[in-house]
């Protein structure tokens, strides 16, 4: 197989009213595949991705509450997000590779949006699994498929069942074990079956019953866990069967901790999430100059948390793997927007080789 670069898309998202009453500047632009942030002085940063999504402004409401393009714009709306970027976890999936399509950005930036999407504008997730089931009942080739979902939160660095209520929960969480034949995976969690597109989105409500929330200045109903949502697809043909697991990832926000205002506990907590998101940027560094200097020995930091443990397959390893970064459009968050942009500038370096997990049927 042919080493695959991970995909990486940048959205920039409208200003929010309080952005608008502080007569914040726009400091994004995009032409095409590219984006440009500009500083305070005007100088710009250019960086090029396999898509930018220009999500800024331009759209209306279609009188449903969905925002869609004016005629004319080039406003980015959820479908054109699931078309690009959910269509190809899906057609991966089915060809038996492992996917991972995880949102990347600080707090308020519309990593959710993207990912879980809001009213009618329903994000990747929900539309995937709604197209999941629909491929299923439209599938005539005589293969059958099964379909287990969990949903897990990684919180002060012990990964949760969101499956099972806040008071049955381990205190310090979920062991990740590492089989020869499972891979990476979480010991003892809930695998649910589900065998309708109402199964699956009644499981994720459930879930995100679960979560733990914490509120920060920046956004208030912000969660400030990593939370992952795991499908594992099989599918059974007549010599065959193929699994592929499909992770989906809202990562918490990757803002620095004085930006929003916590103190105590809350600072606690942004430290642990730092730690999961800065060693994933270390794991992302490693791995863009491995892929660079493929003869070089580089040690990837993987074990020094728990979100890249999880996420070890995906990133390095036999994972067709695409990464959404959530831009704020506002200059008084420029740093924090330059920050992600490098991120995701590193993360396009990265090169995997998937394979199609298939065992023989005995
Ligand atoms: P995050 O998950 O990164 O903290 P959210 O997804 O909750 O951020 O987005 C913050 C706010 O911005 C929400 O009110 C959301 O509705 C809005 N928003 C984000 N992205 C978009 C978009 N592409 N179009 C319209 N509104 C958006
Ligand atoms: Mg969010």
């Amino acid at each position: 197989t042919e080493a695959e670069a991970v995909v990486v898309g940048v959205r920039v998202r409208p200003f929010q009213e309080r952005e608008i009453q502080n007569n914040s500047m726009l400091c994004i632009s995009m032409s095409q595949k590219s984006t440009s942030i500009f500083d305070s002085a005007g100088k710009d940063t250019m960086f090029t991705f396999d898509e930018s999504f220009w999500s800024h402004d331009g759209y209306e409401d279609d009188g449903t509450g969905y925002l869609r393009p004016k005629r004319g714009s080039n406003y980015v709306d959820q479908k054109y997000v699931f078309n690009t970027f959910g269509k190809r976890v899906l057609d991966n999936a089915w060809n038996g590779y492992h996917c991972c399509l995880f949102a990347y950005g600080q707090t308020g930036s519309g990593k959710s949006y993207s990912m879980v999407g809001y009213g009618n504008n329903k994000g990747i997730v929900p539309i995937s699994c709604e197209e999941i089931f629909r491929r299923i009942a439209n599938d005539d080739s005589g293969n059958s498929y099964e379909v287990l979902v969990s949903a897990i939160e990684i919180y002060n660095e012990a990964v949760q069942d969101l499956l099972i209520p806040v008071e049955q929960r381990p205190r310090k969480g979920f062991e990740i074990r590492e089989s020869k034949i499972l891979g990476v995976y979480i010991d003892g969690i809930t695998k649910r079956p589900v065998e309708s597109y109402k199964a699956i989105h009644d499981t994720i409500e459930e879930a995100t019953t679960h979560r733990t929330v914490g509120s920060t200045l920046m956004n208030a109903t912000s969660s400030r866990a990593h939370t992952v949502l795991i499908i594992e697809f099989k599918t059974v043909t007549s010599c065959s069967t193929r699994v592929s697991m499909i992770n989906l990832v809202d990562l918490a926000g990757s803002e620095k901790v004085k930006q929003t205002g916590a103190e105590g506990e809350r600072m606690k907590e942004g430290a642990m999430i730092n730690k999961s998101l800065s060693t994933l940027g270390n794991c992302i560094e490693k791995l863009a100059e491995k892929s660079t200097n493929p003869k070089k020995a580089v040690l990837v930091p993987y074990r020094e948390s728990k979100l890249t443990r999880l996420l070890q397959n995906a990133l390095g390893g036999s994972s067709k793997t695409i990464m959404i970064c959530a831009l704020s459009p506002a200059s008084s968050n420029y740093e924090e927007t330059l920050s992600t942009l490098r991120y995701a500038d590193r993360a396009k370096k990265i090169k995997n080789k998937a394979v199609v997990n298939e065992n023989p049927q005995e």
